[in-house]
């Protein structure tokens, strides 16, 4: 089943009321197939039937049930019966904007017999290798009905179903706490520029959701709209960067740089900025795929993404008159070299090879970078940061923890 390789996989959330509800999303298309499984089978049990089914070209979602999984675990045993089940999945189409679907599971007659007991006010028996995590209060009436096939009931109103949503490729900026058991992540993304949206409840489970939302994942991620901040509903890394990034330090310090920079140079959310998320996304490819020295892709990253949002350097004609170089002086306020008519007091007086460096990094000229001493890279990065610092008003506050 080589072919299941090729699946996207989604992990998505909703809510009821208040209780939060995870799934997994193979495929896509609209030959919809929902997967549930009872209490006592593991969530992920489904997976492979999900990828070899959605290699097949249907849209496949593993919903955790309320008490299951990577889901809320509500304390009302009213959660665990059949109306609560079927509630649960009519409002997963909902939100999925799914007319009609598959609705399919496996070891239902465990289930069923508990079902019953629970209409009978009785507990159900002790079984081996049940979760850890049962409540031992609740009367466990887990009740997992067995519709096979068929389309599934009228949707209801009222969840969200009808709140507009898009989706989007971006890299994730920066993570904040919101209220006791949400985040505001800032995003970058490819079509809408800088967006800053709620993820739910991702800090009060352990959730596979909150995880693909650390700062530097490439993800692709679906929003609903929404009046302040809209809403991350689903989410599938693209790349893992944060876990490559995170586990270098100097990759670290210089890709924090970055997204810092990214965020004070998309200066209003919302307004497509792609040339900086292609810089961003670029830049994070040439530190863990390609490899390149982390300073340099930096250098590189930061003259461009200046260059992009207006401030381009000049290094070879002076910034001033632009009478052809090569010129002596460099002065971050007057943007770049200068002659020596227009030279400013105060202005530094690079190495001709530093020079010739900060020309190639901006234009992506990796054989001269290559090809250039240490010191002479030392003195371009200096030279960079005090330009960036420059434009930015103000030094970035990681600019002070990066290593040279
Ligand atoms: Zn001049």
């Amino acid at each position: 089943m080589t072919t299941s390789r090729l699946v996207s996989e989604r992990v998505g959330q909703f809510f009821i009321d208040d209780d939060r509800l995870e799934y997994t999303a193979f495929g896509g298309g609209d030959r919809w197939v929902v997967l549930l499984q009872s209490q006592l089978v593991p969530r992920t049990m489904h997976d492979r039937l999900g990828r070899v089914l959605a290699a097949a070209g249907m849209h496949v979602v593993t919903l955790d049930l309320l008490g299951h999984g990577r889901s809320d675990r509500p304390e009302d045993p009213k959660e665990y019966s059949v109306p609560a089940w079927a509630e649960q999945v009519v409002a997963l189409l909902d939100h999925l904007g799914a007319e009609q679907a598959v609705v399919g599971g496996t070891s239902l007659e465990p289930a069923a017999a508990d079902d019953r007991r629970a209409r009978a006010g009785r507990r159900p028996p002790a079984r081996p290798g049940a979760p850890r995590r049962r409540r031992p209060d609740a009367r466990r009436g887990a009740g997992r009905g067995a519709p096979r096939g068929g389309p599934a009931p009228p949707r209801l109103s009222g969840h969200n179903g009808s709140v507009p949503l898009y989706r989007d490729e971006a890299v994730v900026l920066r993570t904040q706490k919101l209220g006791e058991a949400d985040r505001i992540i800032t995003l970058l993304t490819r079509r809408h520029g800088r967006v800053r949206a709620v993820a739910k409840g991702v800090r009060r489970t352990s959730s596979r959701f909150g995880a693909r939302l650390e700062p530097f994942s490439h993800v692709d991620v679906q929003l609903a709209e929404a009046r302040s901040l809209d809403v991350i509903t689903q989410a599938e890394t693209l790349e893992p960067y944060a876990s490559r990034v995170g586990a270098d330090y100097a990759a670290y310090t210089a890709g924090t740089v970055m997204l810092e920079t990214a965020e004070r140079l998309v200066t209003e959310d919302k307004e497509p900025a792609v040339q900086q998320y292609l810089l961003l996304v670029g830049a994070l490819r040439a530190m863990c795929d390609a490899g390149r020295p982390p300073a340099q892709v930096l250098d590189a990253f930061l003259l461009r993404s200046l260059a992009v949002a207006g401030y381009a350097p000049s290094f070879d004609g002076c910034a001033r008159c632009g009478l052809e170089g090569p010129h002596v002086a460099f002065n971050p306020s007057a943007g770049g070299m200068l002659c020596s008519d227009c030279r400013l007091p105060g202005s530094a007086r690079p190495a001709s090879e530093t020079v010739r460096v900060l020309g190639a990094l901006l234009s992506g000229d990796w054989a001269t970078v290559g090809a250039t001493e240490e010191r002479h890279l030392r003195e371009a990065s200096t030279l960079v940061a005090a330009y960036l610092a420059w434009h930015l008003e103000r030094g970035l506050k990681s600019l002070t923890h990066l290593q040279r």
